[in-house]
């Protein structure tokens, strides 16, 4: 048996009369480009979100570089973010026009260290960028607090946490601003790229608005240089469809996440995802620590189990950043999970069945290692 990463196909084929249907009337009615699709859309997942606003856009990549060039960083401004993360929350800060700061991540949820934030902090810096890695909330009571103290903006990079929870708030709803990301394998994937930044600030929202299309709400009156940043009708209406699911499916990722780490937190090595109180984890990877994890990765391989590693490399020690210097030791509990995490099968529909022989794989392993 073999057991994949994820499995678009099953979700597809459990609304496919709705998606379908969706598709079909977006060709219908030309309305490819804006329209009352995306209208409809940014309107439902506003709701969701718990935000007055959204603003759809073309990926989770230019939500980032939207919210954060909106808040007109400039040249010499220092902007926060974690050592852990996807490189579109780094990049876009560095392309918005400010300097990227990065901070080790606490040792325990994979998201960034307040205190890490506090020592980082310069008389240049403008805001932070906590990313809700995995699906897990940041400390948004300790980033928050810190941005109050220093007079920071934040915007929360919530790709990987839609419907997610702190103390019960949705995230997203902190900061001055989110951005989310429906990438297809995202907790709410169109069938191509999509994204949006969500904000209670009309102003705001106006302003991210003006940016993504070509720096106008109203055809031929450019009031500033924007880019074309869109999520497309057929993309939205695939969206709305699957966005009344979408707290099921996260149920759906929660329970098997449940059953993972009831079982595994039993194997000897293997350190389940650790959860803190009061943050709901919506499980966009369900990641472990291994200390053997190479070989497990391979073990696994070699019995048909699909696993990732997100990401192999810490930020600072991309090439990308190479000119910054970095060393691993700046930051030790990021340099120890790139060298210890593995992202297991993990999808809303994934069955107990795929799940026990994921389970008995990694069991047989620490069996193989005693032998
Ligand atoms: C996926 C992701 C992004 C980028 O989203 P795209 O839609 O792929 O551009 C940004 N940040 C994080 C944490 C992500 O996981």
């Amino acid at each position: 048996m073999t057991v994949p990463f994820a499995d678009l196909q099953l979700q597809y084929q459990s609304i496919k009369g709705k998606i379908d249907a969706a598709i079909a009337s977006v060709i219908r009615a030309n309305a490819f480009i804006r329209g009352p699709y995306v209208d409809a859309f940014e309107r439902d997942f506003a709701k969701v979100a718990s935000a007055k606003h959204c603003v759809s856009c073309a990926n989770g990549t230019d939500a980032l570089y939207l919210a954060i060039a909106t808040l007109k960083v400039k040249p010499g401004d220092e902007v926060i973010t974690t050592a852990h993360s996807w490189i579109s929350t780094s990049a876009m800060i560095t392309h918005a026009g400010a300097a990227v700061k990065f901070c080790d991540t606490d040792g325990v949820t994979f998201t960034i260290d307040p205190a890490a934030i506090e020592a980082a902090i310069t008389p240049r810096t403008v805001g932070i960028v906590p990313v809700h890695l995995y699906g897990q909330p940041a400390n948004m009571d300790a980033i928050m607090g810190i941005a109050r103290k220093h007079g920071l903006w934040v915007i929360e990079d919530c790709a990987q946490a839609h419907l997610a929870t702190y103390k019960g708030q949705m995230v997203g709803t902190f900061g001055a601003a989110a951005t989310y990301s429906f990438y297809p394998g995202k907790n709410l994937g169109a069938m191509g790229d999509g994204g949006a930044v969500v904000t209670n600030d009309a102003a705001f929202a106006e302003q991210v608005a003006m940016l993504a299309r070509h720096g106008g709400l109203v055809k031929h009156q450019h009031q500033i240089e924007g880019i074309n940043s869109r999520l497309d009708g057929i993309q939205a209406a695939i969206l709305s469809a699957k966005l009344p699911h979408l707290a099921d499916w996260t149920r759906a990722r929660q329970i098997a996440a449940e059953f993972y780490s009831a079982t595994l937190s039993q194997i000897e090595d293997v350190e389940v995802p650790n959860v803190v109180a009061e943050r709901s984890h919506v499980y966009h990877l369900y990641t472990i620590r291994h200390p053997k994890r190479d070989a497990l990765a391979a073990h696994l391989k070699a019995k048909g189990i699909e696993t990732a590693i997100n990401y192999p490399t810490m930020l600072p020690l991309l090439p990308a950043y190479q000119r910054l210097g970095f060393r691993p030791e700046e930051f030790p509990n990021a340099f120890n999970d790139q060298q210890s995490i593995l992202s297991l099968p993990m999808f809303a529909e994934i069955s107990r069945v795929q799940q026990l022989e994921v389970i008995t794989s990694v069991r047989e392993f620490k069996v193989d290692e005693t032998d």
